[in-house]
Formats: C-alpha cells, structure tokens, sequence
C-alpha cells in the first residue's frame, strides 16, 4: 500500500530542522513520499504577522527540489482560508483514494492536540508520527491523550514499514529523530537584524529571503 506522510507547518520560513524531520521520519518509517504544506494564514492582520502564504509556499518548493521524496503541497495555501487539519486530510485522500496517510508532527506541535477542531475524529481517521524536537521531551506525546486514546500511543516498530502490517489499535507512533536544534522563530530574528540566516536554510531559500527581503524590519 502507498504510504503518505503529511508534515504540515506555518513554515515561516521553511528550515534545514523540518527538512530533516521529514527525510528522517520517511526513511525510518518506509513512507513513499512526505507533502510539506504550508498553512494559509490571513495577509498582514497583525504586526509581526507571517510572510504571504505564496512566499512560504515559494520557500518550500525551493527547499524540496532535489530532496528525494519530499514534495510541497499547496493545499491549504491555495484554500485560501484557514483550513482545519481535518479538512486537508479529507483534500488530500481524495486525491490519493489508496494511500494511507500519516501526519508528521514535531512534540511541542501534538502537545497542543487537544486545540484542534474534531481531533478525536482526526485521530480515529488518519495515523500520526511524532517526533522529538531540542528542548521537548518526546516520551511527553503520552499525557496529550486521555482515556482509552493513551493505549493508541506507542513506539513505530524498529523494521516496520508504513505502508505493511502495524500493531493494531496504535494510531500515534512515537519516532526519535536526531532533530537539529532550528526555528523558524530564530531565523526570522536574524533576517530582522540583517543577519544571514544560511546554515539554517537551504541556499536557495537563503536567497530567496535575502532578495524578497523577507523579514527585514518586521
Ligand atoms: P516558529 O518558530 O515560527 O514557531 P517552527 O520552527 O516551530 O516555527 P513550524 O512551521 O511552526 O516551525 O513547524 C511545523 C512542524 O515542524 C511542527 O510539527 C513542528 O513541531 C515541526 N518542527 C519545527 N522545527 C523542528 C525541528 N527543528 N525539528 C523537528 N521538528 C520541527
């Protein structure tokens, strides 16, 4: 069966961290390919507020050209709309009827699970990986889930492959990666400043940000 990883993120911008989360999580897991969906997020609504969706969107294509198995997807950007993690998974399956679909999220990103609109349901219908990230305890994905949901919790079976057999009744699967210590948050400050942010992103975002002028004075 085909196997889709969805790693979805404001990706303001896009950086070497979730390059490296995704191409990990795809390679210890077995998954055909990862789509990296940038939200949409409304223009300019307060200072501060994210680069247009079209430049993040912009930003991941360029960072996955030449990246073996990862592909931008701009679903969401183009709904132009906040869109509900549920209804992307609904967009998404019913391009690739077959495949099954996992969402890949870093910890500090499934800790905030209980916000999500129609979470239970979400869970009951897609699979989830869930990496670590510096600074965030992976083992602490566990207290998220109440209830009967805390047994669906479990390690990814080292050798088993996303699109085999998977123990049945897990819907979270835990994954240790060897996570880089880059955010977003960090490398916006330093375009602010005027800094360059190469080492962080790949070269042709670097440059993208540096000739859009992405960031300055924000
Ligand atoms: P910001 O600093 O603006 O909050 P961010 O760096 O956390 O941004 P997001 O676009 O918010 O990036 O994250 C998208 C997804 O990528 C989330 O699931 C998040 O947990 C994950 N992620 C972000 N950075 C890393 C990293 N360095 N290692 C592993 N996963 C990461």
């Amino acid at each position: 069966m085909e196997a889709l990883g969805l790693f979805g993120g404001t990706f303001d911008p896009v950086h070497l961290g979730h390059l490296r989360a995704a191409a990990e999580v795809r390679r210890k897991a077995g998954l055909d390919r990862v789509l990296l969906i940038p939200s949409y997020l409304p223009p300019h609504k307060a200072p501060g507020a994210a680069a247009p969706a079209a430049d993040r969107l912009r930003m991941v294509e360029l960072a996955v050209r030449r990246r073996a198995g990862l592909e931008p997807s701009a679903v969401e950007v183009e709904a132009g709309e906040t869109s509900y993690s549920f209804l992307t998974l609904r967009k998404v399956r019913a391009l690739r009827p077959r495949a099954r679909l996992f969402f890949i999220l870093g910890v500090d990103a499934f800790l905030e699970i209980g916000t999500w609109r129609e979470y239970r349901r979400l869970l009951g219908e897609c699979l989830f990986i869930v990496t670590g990230r510096p600074g965030f305890e992976l083992e602490r994905a566990r207290d998220v889930l109440g209830g009967r949901l805390r047994d669906a919790i479990g390690p990814f079976p080292p050798g088993a492959r996303a699109g085999g057999r998977l123990p049945p009744g897990r819907r979270v699967f835990l994954m240790p990666i060897r996570a880089l210590d880059v955010s977003s948050t960090a490398i916006r400050e330093k375009a602010r400043r005027g800094l360059s942010v190469e080492g962080l992103v790949p070269r042709a975002v670097a440059a993208y940000i540096r000739e859009r002028g992405l960031y300055r004075g924000r």
